[in-house]
C-alpha cells in the first residue's frame, strides 16, 4: 500500500487561480491589495521565503512591497516603519519575516502591527481569538493545514490528531484550530517522554519539529494521515521534512510531501489574509478606507 499525496501545490494552484479573480475585482472596485514584508539582515532562507512571497503576490495580483534593512536596524526604525504602515492606505496585510536578530524583541515588533492588518496572525489578538473561537486572520501554516485536510475531506472530529512541535507559528495555533474541529488534540515537544507512545496513537499526525528523519515508519500505526511541516536543508542543497517519507508512505493513507505539501499553502493562505484584509476595509469604507477599524467590526470566524 502508498499512501495518497496531499498535494499542496496543486491546491495552491486552484487557490491562488481564484485569488487572482478577487484581486481583479478589488482593483476594479478602487485598487489592488496590498502586502508589506519587512526583511532584517541577509538569512539566506528568509530571503528565499521573501522572494517566494513577492512572487506568489504577483501570481495573485497582490501589490508587495519589501523594506530591507541591515541587522543592525534598531527596534525603534523597525517600530516607526509599522506605524506608518499601519495607517498606510494601500497597504493591507504587514508581515515581519522572522527571526529578527537578537538585539530586537520579537513580541514589541509584532505587538506594534495593527490587527486589521496582521495577515500572519501572530499579534496576540488573532491568538486570543483563537482560543475564544474566532480571529481574525488565522496564521498561515495551521490555515493551510487546515485547508489541505478539509479539501482531502479528512474529518478530524473525534479523532486522535497529535502534534509533535509546541511553536506559536505552528504547533501551538493548529492545536487550537482543530480542538475547534472536535479533535481530540495532544501536542509534543522536546521534554516529551516516549514520543513514539503518543505518535503511535495518532489518526492524524502533523509534525513540525525541524528534525530531519524524526518520525519513522514503527512510530505510526496504518492508515494514519501524515502531515510534515518541517523544512530542513540538507548539505546536499535538498530539501527535507521531519518524516521519513519513503518508509512512512508505505503505512500512511495520505501523506504530505516535502517539498509541495504543506510549504505552498502557507503562502498561498498569507496571500488570502491580505486579500480578505483588503476586501474587508473596502466593504467597511469602500471609498476612504479606515485603517481604525476595530478589531470586532472585522471579526471572522474561521
Ligand atoms: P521551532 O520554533 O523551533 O519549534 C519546534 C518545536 O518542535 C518546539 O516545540 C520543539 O520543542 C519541538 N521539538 C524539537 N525537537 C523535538 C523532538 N525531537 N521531539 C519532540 N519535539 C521536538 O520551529 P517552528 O518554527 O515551529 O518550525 C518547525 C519546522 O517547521 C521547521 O522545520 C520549520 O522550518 C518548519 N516550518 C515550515 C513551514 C511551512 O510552511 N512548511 C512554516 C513554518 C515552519 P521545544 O520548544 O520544547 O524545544
Amino acid at each position: 500500500m502508498s499512501a495518497r499525496i496531499l498535494d499542496g501545490r496543486a491546491l495552491s494552484k486552484e487557490i491562488r487561480a481564484s485569488l487572482f479573480d478577487r484581486s481583479l475585482r478589488l482593483k476594479n472596485d478602487g485598487r489592488a491589495p496590498g502586502l508589506a514584508v519587512i526583511l532584517v539582515g541577509n538569512d539566506p532562507a528568509s530571503e528565499v521565503y521573501v522572494r517566494n512571497k513577492s512572487k506568489a503576490c504577483d501570481e495573485c495580483g497582490v501589490m508587495s512591497k519589501v523594506f530591507h534593512f541591515p541587522n543592525t536596524v534598531s527596534e525603534h526604525e523597525l517600530v516607526g516603519l509599522i506605524e506608518e504602515l499601519n495607517v498606510s492606505n494601500e497597504i493591507d496585510g504587514i508581515l515581519v519575516q522572522l527571526p529578527l536578530p537578537e538585539h530586537v524583541n520579537v513580541r514589541n515588533i509584532i505587538g506594534c502591527i495593527s490587527v486589521n492588518k496582521d495577515v500572519d496572525g501572530f499579534h496576540l489578538y488573532n491568538i486570543g481569538g483563537l482560543v475564544a473561537g474566532g480571529t481574525i486572520f488565522p496564521p498561515c501554516t495551521p490555515y493551510g493545514v487546515q485547508l489541505l485536510l478539509e479539501t482531502a475531506n479528512i474529518e478530524v472530529s473525534g479523532k486522535n490528531v497529535v502534534i509533535v512541535g509546541a511553536s506559536n507559528i505552528v504547533g501551538k495555533p493548529m492545536a487550537l484550530m482543530l480542538l475547534q474541529k472536535d479533535a481530540t488534540v495532544s501536542v509534543c515537544h522536546i521534554k516529551t517522554n516516549d514520543l513514539s507512545l503518543y505518535t503511535k496513537l495518532a489518526d492524524v499526525l502533523i509534525v513540525a519539529a525541524g528534525k530531519p528523519g524524526l518520525i519513522t515508519a514503527d512510530m505510526v500505526k496504518n492508515d494514519v494521515v501524515v502531515i510534515d511541516v518541517g523544512i530542513n536543508r540538507m548539505i546536499d542543497g535538498s530539501i527535507t521534512g521531519d518524516v521519513d517519507f519513503d518508509n512512512v508512505k508505505h503505512k500512511a493513507s495520505w501523506i504530505t510531501p516535502v517539498p509541495g505539501g504543506v510549504g505552498p499553502m502557507t503562502v498561498t493562505m498569507l496571500i488570502e489574509n491580505t486579500i480578505r484584509s483588503a476586501e474587508l476595509r473596502m466593504a467597511i469604507n469602500p471609498i476612504n478606507i479606515n485603517p481604525a477599524v476595530t478589531p470586532a467590526e472585522m471579526r471572522l470566524s474561521i
